[in-house]
């Protein structure tokens, strides 16, 4: 099953696409994961996108298309995949569209206050992706990932004068997607201010609505 997660930053996206990658056993592909490893690694991609994401704002599009075409090209993507942080304009969902058919598009939504409060706790592991927070999801040793004992680390744009700025970003540019979702017929909503688990089990009662592909709910009424 081919599936987008849409919604703010911080609302949880790769939190539960990471969870269920495991679950539906398909890549979880977070564009955000794919540029900071290209930063991190130095790379002269890295170099062009870091000015971009550290001021918060959306990388040119040309560029973010070309990199997840790569991706979805590969064979691990047969089989479905969670495209997590893309699209991110209509633009890029529009040519999303010619080069695979998504089935659905999960828009999850929470109240600005909390998705503050989840971005300024954040805390990522730069070695395996894993994501805690200090209010909700405190690593168990004090700032050390669970998994690889790594040192956690505050993502530079979640500062506090830079969440703002792609709070604004998401509103203009991105909000605008779950209109041209909900025309398409595939966009179910989830609302993520609920426990993890919780969120979880909405998200695959959604996906098992949409078993039969991404006319189903149209011919069920
Ligand atoms: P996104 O990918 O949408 O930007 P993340 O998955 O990184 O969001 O989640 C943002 C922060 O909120 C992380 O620190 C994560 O641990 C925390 N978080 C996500 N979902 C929940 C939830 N349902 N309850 C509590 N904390 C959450
Ligand atoms: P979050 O879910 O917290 O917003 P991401 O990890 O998805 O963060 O993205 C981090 C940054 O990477 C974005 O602010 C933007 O600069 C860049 N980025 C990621 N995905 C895209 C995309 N589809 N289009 C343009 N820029 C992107
Ligand atoms: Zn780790």
């Amino acid at each position: 099953m081919n599936i987008v997660f849409l919604g703010p930053p911080g609302v949880g996206k790769g939190t539960y696409a990471a969870m269920l990658s495991v679950k539906l056993n398909i890549p979880h592909i977070s564009s955000g994961d794919i540029l900071r490893d290209e930063i991190n690694k130095g790379t002269e991609l890295g170099n062009k996108v870091r000015q971009y994401m550290n001021k918060g704002h959306l990388v040119p599009d040309e560029v973010i298309i070309e990199i997840l075409k790569k991706r979805l090209d590969k064979n691990d993507c047969k089989k479905g995949f969670i495209l997590d942080g893309f699209p991110r304009t209509v633009r890029q969902a529009e040519e999303l569209k010619r080069f695979v058919d998504i089935d659905i598009v999960i828009n999850f939504f929470a109240p600005e206050d909390l998705i503050i409060k989840r971005l300024s706790g954040r805390l990522i592991c730069p070695k395996c992706k894993a994501v805690y927070n200090i209010y909700f999801r405190p690593p168990k040793n004090n700032r050390k990932c669970d998994i690889c004992k790594s040192k956690l680390l505050q993502r530079e744009d979640d500062k506090e004068n830079v969440v703002r700025k792609r709070l604004e970003i998401y509103e203009r540019e991105t909000k605008p997607l779950i209109d041209f979702y909900r025309r398409n017929g595939i966009l179910s909503d989830v609302y993520a201010d609920q426990d993890i688990e919780h969120v979880i089990n909405e998200i695959v009662r959604k996906i098992k609505g949409d078993v039969h592909g991404k006319n189903s709910r149209i011919n069920k009424t």
